[in-house]
Parts: structure tokens; sequence; C-alpha cells
């Protein structure tokens, strides 16, 4: 079997890329996972064209993992030694446009940030924003990793505005899955499935998203603690009351020593929670109120900035403040989520951690979801000290997981996290075998991701 040459038969021949720096640049993602080297790249720009790759790879047991920006964070977009690279981020068209619903059809390769834009002019948006990956990240690949960020607090992930997709499985069949109704109840639920399985399932050629309106108005406020104990439990507090906010952001004491030294904002180095509103100046008011009411009844102060800038920015610089804090050290993450009232167990828990271990651990994260990073800086030339850190990051997910919660509530499994999959599932892990099987039953979507298929 000649593989460059029989895919060239199946797609125009110059979409078959094997020069060694396009296939080093896909033999990556963003996470800081090793490379493994695919032998082919083909660029899809058609449904047709998929389900050709698809089939052949399925006959010939060929090993494919789709791609698009490849900004994911645990190696879910790292391909197979060998394997093909289905490269979709050319289809990047708007299919159709019903404004009139709230509703929007597109290829599974248009951009985040530039499907806001054209649905801006609509007054509508696509609300879980990717944080800094928004201006590459695809709808495809955010609908594969169920991708989600500040505003999930409010509005939700990106699941939960699917509404139709159309797959190709991992035979090269066919399916349109869901319909245009927002309201349903009809049969399992299959949009839910794919939504965050990572390109094991099948390849998504369409999504049909549902939007919102964008909100009348947004407004911000920002509070210090004495302790991270409190803030946990103003988050609590605040959701319990059910007050409207759209974003619930805590950074532990370390993350506000690291922005000020990245940009000498002279902060008092303290816990601090930031949150954001979004509605009629009413519900701005209120909500925003009744927040600074709960944040002050437990000990919290109103965070000002000198000059008045807005406290929001440096939220802004809180991965950069980090990762420049020590050069030479790697940033070792995680993404774990769990119920709001064991928020502070955890925290303390990093706190803890870290004294031990001697590493340097920031906390922060959308608090208002349970989610938390608790990122860590190792030198990865250094093997004791990498080793320490990998363990540090083991405890802190496997404490969330003892707290109710899961290994990531954000990034996806891919091969990252894969290790301690079955901690979270092992009930039910057997079970997503089979389903696997049912839609690729040779095994060639995405091998090797999220889990083994024993
Ligand atoms: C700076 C930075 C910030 C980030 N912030 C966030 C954040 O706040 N929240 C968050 O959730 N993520 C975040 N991410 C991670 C990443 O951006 C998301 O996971 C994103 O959804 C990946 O989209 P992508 O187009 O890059 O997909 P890729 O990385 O190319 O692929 C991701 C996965 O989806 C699969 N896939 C892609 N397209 C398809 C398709 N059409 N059909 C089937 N499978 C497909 C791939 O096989 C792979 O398993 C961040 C990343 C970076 C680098």
């Amino acid at each position: 079997m000649n593989l460059l040459a029989e895919l060239r038969g199946l797609v125009a021949p110059e979409n078959v890329i094997d020069n060694a720096t396009a296939l080093e640049a896909a033999s990556i993602d963003e996470s800081s996972l090793s490379p493994v080297m695919p032998a082919a790249i083909v660029r899809a720009f058609t449904s047709d064209e998929i389900q050709r790759v698809v089939r052949y790879c399925h006959q010939y047991k060929v090993p494919l993992t789709v791609r698009a920006a490849g900004s994911a964070l645990e190696g879910s977009a790292i391909p197979c030694a060998n394997g093909v690279v289905l490269d979709v981020s050319g289809m990047d068209k708007m299919i159709q446009f019903w404004p009139e619903d709230l509703q929007v059809k597109v290829e599974p390769g248009v951009v985040y940030e530039k499907l806001n834009e054209v649905l801006k002019r609509e007054s509508l948006f696509f609300p879980p924003s990717p944080g800094g990956s928004s201006d590459v990240a695809t709808i495809g690949g955010m609908v594969s990793t169920n991708a989600s960020g500040i505003y999930s607090v409010k509005y939700g992930g990106t699941k939960d505005f699917v509404l139709e997709l159309e797959i190709i499985d991992g035979t090269g069949k066919y399916h349109r899955l869901g319909n245009r109704a927002i309201k349903r109840s009809s049969g399992y639920n299959l949009i839910d499935l794919i939504s965050g399985s990572e390109g094991t399932l099948g390849v998504i050629t369409s999504v049909t998203l549902q939007l919102r309106g964008i909100p009348e108005g947004s407004r911000k406020a920002a509070f210090k603690f004495r302790s991270e104990y409190e803030a946990a439990q103003a988050v609590s507090e605040m959701m319990r009351y059910g007050l409207d906010l759209a974003a619930v952001e805590f950074l532990d004491r370390n993350v506000i020593e690291a922005l000020n030294l990245l940009n000498n904002y002279g902060l008092e180095e303290v816990p601090c929670l930031f949150i954001e509103a979004h509605g009629s100046e009413q519900v701005l008011s209120s909500n925003i109120e009744s927040a600074t009411q709960i944040a002050q009844e437990l000990g919290g102060e109103v965070l000002t900035l000198q000059g008045g800038q807005n406290p929001w920015e440096i939220r802004h610089y809180v991965t950069n403040a980090i990762k420049l804090r020590r050069p030479g050290y790697t940033i070792i993450r995680n993404d774990a989520a769990l119920p709001i009232s064991r928020l502070p167990e955890i925290i303390k828990y990093c706190r803890e951690l870290a004294d031990e271990s001697g590493l340097l651990i920031h906390a922060f994260g959308h608090v208002g979801m349970g989610l938390i990073h608790a990122l860590i800086l190792a030198r990865r030339d250094d093997t004791t000290e990498w080793q320490k850190g990998l363990d540090v990051n083991r405890k802190i997910i496997l404490k969330a997981v003892e707290c109710n919660g899961t290994i990531s509530g954000e990034h996806g499994i891919g091969l990252g996290h894969k290790a301690i999959f079955n901690i979270e599932h092992a009930e039910s892990i057997d079970l997503m075998r089979q389903v696997k099987r049912v839609f690729d039953p040779n095994g060639i979507m995405n091998p090797g991701k999220i889990f083994d298929q024993a």
C-alpha cells in the first residue's frame, strides 16, 4: 500500500502534504506533550472528501486524527505515529444564518472570534469563549472538546448551544444528529455524546448553533479578601442567592504576587474575586450591589487599582504573569472542577502541597462553576523537580475527584489526563469502549486519546 499515492487519488493531489515542516507543525498541539510524527496531512474542503478519506482509513486501518487550529491543551490534537492528519481548518464557511431564530449553521473550521464578528451585525453572539485561544479555536474543535470559559457561569459550555451536527463516523458513514428545535425530549442525546469526544467517534462536518442576543450592558467589580477560604465562601453565597452573574473569577495570593512582579501594580498580595454581570441597567445594579454586600459580609473589600484603572485589566495578564515569573521554568497545568462548596478545601490543599514540595503553585479559575486552574512551575531539565511537579499535579486532580469533581472541566482528557481517566470513570469506561466500537469498529479515529480501546 502506498499511502501517499492512494490519498492523492482521493482528494486533489496538492492537498496531501508530506513535507517535513508541515508534518512537524502537525505533530504537536499547545500542550507540553512530546510530538508524534504523522505520515501525511490531508487538507479537506468538503464532506465528500472527508468521507472518502475516512472510508479509506477504515478499510486499511490507518489511524486518523482530525485537526483544526491545534490549540488543544491536553494532546488531543497530537496525531498517531505514521497516521493521517485530517486538516479541516479550510472548511470555514457560514452555511446558513437564521437571525430571527438566533441560529447559525457553520462548517467546522470557522474560527470562534470571526463567527462572533459576523453575528455582531445582528446583535447576536455565541457565548462560550475559549479565553486566550478565541482568535484561533474553531467551532468544530470547540464542540469536540466541549470548550468553555469565563462566561460559562451564565451561559454554559459549547455543548449547551449545539442543536444539530453532521458527522462522518469511523466507517465513513454520514449521520445527521439533532434538529433546529430548541426544546426537545426525543430519544438519545447523541449530540452530547459527540460534544467532548475529541475526534474519537467521527468527523464533524457541520454545526448548527443556538445563539444569544448581545446583552444590553455589562458591569464588572473586584474584591480582595483576607483569606482564600473567605473568598471561596463568598462565591458559594453569591451562587446560592441566585445572583445573575456572567463571570466569577478567583485569583489566589501567588497570582497577585506574579502580577505585581509583571507590572508593578502595587496590589496587596491577598486573594481576589472578580465578577461581571450582563443585562439591563437594573439587572446590573441589583446584582453587583448584592454581590458587593455578600463579599463585604464575608470580610471582602472592593479592589481598586491606582489611577482608577479597571481591576479586570489584571485578570487578562494572569497566564503571562505566571509564565514570565521564573524564566526557564515550564508550567504544569490542570483544569479540575468540583462542587463549589469544596473550593476552600482544594485551595487549602494546593497551599499545603506548595509548602511541602517547595514548588510555586498559582491557583485561579472560573470558580462560579467550581473550576480551578492550579499552575505549577517546575524546571523540565531538572528530572527530580519535574517529577515532583507532575506528582503534585496528580495529587491536585485526585483531590478534585475525591471531592466528587472531575479531572477536566475545560480542556478535555487527550493524552495528558489519560493515565488517570480510570479513576473518575472506573464504572463507565467499558460502556464508553462499547460506544466507541459502534461509531468506529476498527478504532481508527484518534486512537489512544481519552482511554485505550482494550
Ligand atoms: C492560550 C490558550 C487559551 C485557551 N483557553 C481555553 C479556555 O478558556 N477554555 C477552553 O475550553 N479551552 C481553552 N483552550 C484550549 C483550546 O483552545 C480548545 O480546546 C479549543 O476548543 C480547541 O479548538 P481547535 O480548533 O484548536 O481544535 P484542535 O486543537 O485542532 O483539536 C482539538 C480536538 O478536537 C478534535 N477536532 C477538531 N476538529 C474536529 C472536527 N471537525 N471533528 C471531529 N473532531 C475534531 C481534534 O481531533 C482534537 O481531539 C486554550 C488554548 C490556548 C492555547
